[in-house]
């Protein structure tokens, strides 16, 4: 092919041109990050070019040493990254640093969005979210890419952007097998092969192949998990972990075993300070990539952990596993099944043993990756015993913020009590304030309180926990131990009566309750299989979409209330004045359930009857 031709125009994606836009103007810290994320693409090219080599595939150039070669030219203002990897096509060129193929990169576009406005945005993130290249135009006003795939036939090519609007292609002759990054700082501050190192040492030291920059070695190169486990400190441990994990934070904990039966294992996981998804409001995937004696057989590799894990990172080696294993062999190989069983029973036992080792960091990573276990007991049924065991709620025991286990309420249960309750809504605040909660207050038996929306399903679906049925408070069959004092239970009967004909048909059933202690009535689920609180989140989520005419909720009265007792005086002296209280009363326990739509004939009531009381 002649270099005489022009070379051909491109023009990135949209959301690409949006990314870089927003990381040229917005991204002004930690910017040393792009090093790292041309490294760790330089790392992976390599690692997938071994594979290749290894698997038996035809590869051009077998010998290239895999390396990483960093050059830096401070009068030039350019920092060069090299590496024999895999390469890219001319396609490849296009489809890899064109477009976002990855469903991360739209998260860290929407984060960079929000945050742009405010405060500053967290750069070193840009990794996490699969879009590490474009950190370069951080700190470069062109970034020029040669690159020459590894499949046989193929022909080299260069790619060149400003990073603004577009990018240029065009065939380059006399190039190696791998890629070379050339970046065109905007001043020599990343010029200097000091500053260059130092940013390796602090980021990239565990990078699985040498690093040299102008010619000299300066990584440490190990797979540390091949290691023994006593020779290794703290610190190699976290910066690994920062390393593959991206992130800047040690991680909260971390899990490093080897085993022999059933399958020789070495692994070494770790579990992040933060969920990304809670502040990002995406879904994340593991990130623990798969290696047979050191070499990477699958990265992220999708069938070897359920999807309740994914808050792990970390590297999984199996001597035993076939290296020509595919990703589509890895899907229904037994192999892979069972390793995935041996790290799941691991990692639950890890956290049961962190968990009773130190309560409080246990409860800083419930706080943070707790929704995924909630997930796991949702739907992995196969661990769901030993994942209810993990689940950690709030309770009429602890105080606000603490948490407890199902185990400790179990251990803590008097004699009479055989069920688990459990009682839903917006904050502690309410759950202590929801008349459901009266009689068990009295009883003194303890209540979990779930501010999450999701507990509810969650405890729904788990049905029971070492042998106690778990119930909501609203469906429990629980009376006072006392007699009922106030109305008889025939006089109640009827005034009750007299409130469901009154209200008609917005309500079902009007009965007197057993259980009520400072409420005078209170709004039942009249659907055996739903609380009041579900049925409210099943409307939010699905207005339109219910099967069926949605069940009235019922009502219950407390005979005690001093309320109650005078508006059974009342409907013998003024029935429509009467007929008005009971319609309030009615209005006032839906609205106290979330059931109410709209207040506003309530409220109109409401005034009417405030006016009689101040005209007398
Ligand atoms: P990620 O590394 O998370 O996939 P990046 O934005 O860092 O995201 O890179 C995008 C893609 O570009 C990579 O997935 C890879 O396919 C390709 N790529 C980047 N650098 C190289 C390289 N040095 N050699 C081969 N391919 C590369
Ligand atoms: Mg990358």
């Amino acid at each position: 092919m002649s270099t005489t031709t022009a070379p051909e125009k491109h023009e990135f994606q949209a959301e690409i041109a949006q990314l870089l836009d927003l990381v040229v103007h917005s991204l002004y810290t930690d910017k040393e990050i792009f090093v790292r994320e041309l490294i760790s693409n330089a790392a992976d090219a390599s690692e997938k070019l071994r594979f290749l080599k290894t698997s038996g595939q035809e590869i051009v150039e077998p010998d290239a040493a895999l390396k990483v070669t960093i050059a830096t030219d401070d009068t030039a203002k350019t920092i060069t990254f090299t590496d024999a990897g895999v390469g890219m096509s001319h396609g490849e060129l296009i489809e890899n640093l064109g477009t976002i193929a990855h469903s991360g990169s739209k998260a860290f576009l929407d984060q960079l969005r929000a945050k742009a406005q405010g405060g500053p945005v967290d750069a070193t993130l840009i990794g996490q979210f699969g879009v590490g290249f474009y950190s370069a135009f951080m700190v470069a006003d062109k970034v020029t890419v040669y690159s020459k795939s590894c499949r046989p036939g193929e022909t080299g090519w260069k790619w060149e952007s400003d990073g603004k609007t577009g990018y240029e292609i065009e065939p380059a002759e006399d190039l190696s097998r791998g890629t070379k990054v050339v970046v065109h700082l905007k001043d020599d501050e990343f010029a200097k092969a000091w500053k260059v190192e130092e940013i390796i040492k602090r980021y990239s030291n565990f990078v699985p192949l040498p690093i040299e920059v102008n010619g000299k070695e300066i990584n440490t190169v190990q797979a540390l998990w091949t290691r023994n486990k006593a020779e290794i400190k703290d610190t190699e441990y976290d910066e690994f972990y920062k390393y593959i994990g991206h992130d800047t934070d040690a991680p909260l904990y971390r899990l490093h075993f080897n085993a022999d039966a059933p399958l020789a294992i070495r692994a070494l996981l770790f579990i992040p300070a933060k969920n990304l998804e809670l502040a990002t409001l995406t879904r994340e995937e593991h990130h623990v990539d798969l290696y047979c004696k050191k070499i990477l057989i699958a990265s992220r590799a999708k069938t070897l952990l359920p999807e309740w894990t994914r808050f792990l990172r970390g590297v999984v080696d199996s001597e035993d596993l076939p290296l020509n294993i595919s990703r589509e062999t890895m899907q229904d190989s037994a192999l892979v099944a069972k390793l995935r069983e041996v790290l799941v029973k691991r990692l639950l036992k890890f956290l049961d043993e962190e968990s009773r080792a130190d309560a409080e960091k246990y409860a800083r990573f419930f706080k943070e990756h707790g929704h995924c276990l909630k997930e796991g007991v949702a739907h992995d049924y196969s661990h769901r015993e030993a994942l209810a065991k993990l689940l950690r709620f709030e309770s009429s025991t602890t105080e606000s913020g603490k948490f407890t286990s199902l185990a400790d309420y179990v251990s803590r249960m008097p004699e009479e009590q055989k069920e688990i309750y459990y009682l839903s809504a917006a904050n502690r605040e309410a759950c202590e304030a929801a008349p459901s909660y009266e009689v068990f207050r009295e009883k003194k038996w303890e209540m979990l309180f779930l501010a999450d929306a999701r507990d509810e399903f969650v405890l729904e679906s788990l049905r029971e926990f070492d042998g106690k049925k778990l119930v909501a408070a609203e469906k429990a069959d629980v009376k006072l131990d006392r007699d009922v004092q106030g109305l008889d239970a025939e006089t109640a009967g009827k005034l009750a009566e007299f409130i469901k004909e009154s209200v008609g048909e917005r309500i079902g059933e009007v009965r007197v309750s057993k259980r009520l202690v400072g409420s005078p009535a209170i709004a039942l689920s009249s659907d055996s299989e739903m609380t009041v609180n579900m049925r409210r989140m099943m409307k939010a989520l699905n207005r339109d979409g219910m099967a069926g005419p949605e069940p009235m909720p019922d009502i219950e009265i407390n005979p005690e209330h001093a309320l109650i007792v005078s508006l059974e005086k009342m409907r013998a002296s003024d029935a429509e004045l009467g007929k008005t209280v009971a319609l309030q009363v009615a209005d006032q326990a839906l609205a106290a359930a979330g059931l109410l739509d709209d207040p506003r004939t309530m409220l109109g009531r409401m005034t009417a009857l405030l006016e009689k009381l101040c005209a007398k």
